[in-house]
């Protein structure tokens, strides 16, 4: 059974960095599905501009009709902050024999020991990190440790055991970010190319951004 990539984000909307990332990493880790995992109430930034409905149901057009992706509801149910490891323990339970591997950009990782109870994410997945532009891998601090003791460059790794290795995967560079399609929409510009038009779409029906 090959490996569940999970990607979370607050998706505040989701774009093309988001979307090819999560596809490039489906085919090269050989994942059998990746899950979009949009969060509910973000614990380091406040509220979301889109509404919780309004970023999940951005994500489900983002993804339709592409094999492997899927979108999950389970931190937008839950009350109170979305974290990450809540969401891996639920997984966990879930598919109790199946190897996970959190995705997250670098700027995400750099930020990962300011996170709730983060030296317990790799008791319960692997973490992937994508290569974004302008970041570079830590070499030293509790990152770097965690990179030196647990990193693995091979994909093999990560099917072989359910949880506990890093990984760091260099992905087509998109320099696209959600405050930037925010703030282009805001001013009465086209976030066009950006994202699927489908998402241009919802944007444009709801005036979540407007
Ligand atoms: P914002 O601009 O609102 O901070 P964002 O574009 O960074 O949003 P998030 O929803 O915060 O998007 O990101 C979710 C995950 O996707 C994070 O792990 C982040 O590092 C990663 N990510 C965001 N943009 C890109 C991109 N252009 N390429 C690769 N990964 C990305």
């Amino acid at each position: 059974m090959r490996p569940i990539g999970v990607f979370g984000g607050t998706f505040d909307p989701i774009h093309y960095g988001h979307l090819r990332t999560a596809f490039e990493m489906l085919q090269a880790l050989r994942f059998d599905e990746v899950l979009f995992t949009p969060c509910g109430d973000p614990p380091h930034r406040g509220t979301t501009f889109a509404s919780g409905a309004e970023r999940l149901r951005m994500v489900e057009v983002a993804i339709a009709g592409q094999h492997g992706f899927t979108a999950d509801d389970r931190e937008l149910k839950r009350d109170g902050p979305s974290y990450t490891i809540d969401t891996l323990l639920t997984l966990r339970a879930e598919f109790p024999d199946r190897a996970l591997g959190l995705i997250l950009g670098m700027d995400a990782f750099l930020g990962l020991p300011t996170w709730h109870r983060w030296q317990e994410i790799l008791d319960t997945a692997h973490i992937i990190v994508a290569h974004r532009p302008g970041w570079k891998a830590p070499d030293l601090g509790p990152l770097g440790e965690l990179i030196t003791e647990y990193g693995t460059h091979r994909v093999n790794d990560l099917h072989a055991t359910l949880q506990g290795r890093v990984h760091i995967h260099a992905v087509t560079q998109l320099e696209i970010s959600s405050t930037e399609i925010r703030d282009l929409v805001a001013a009465g510009r086209d976030p066009r190319f950006l994202m699927p038009d489908a998402v241009r779409d919802e944007i444009e029906a709801t005036g979540c951004y407007a």
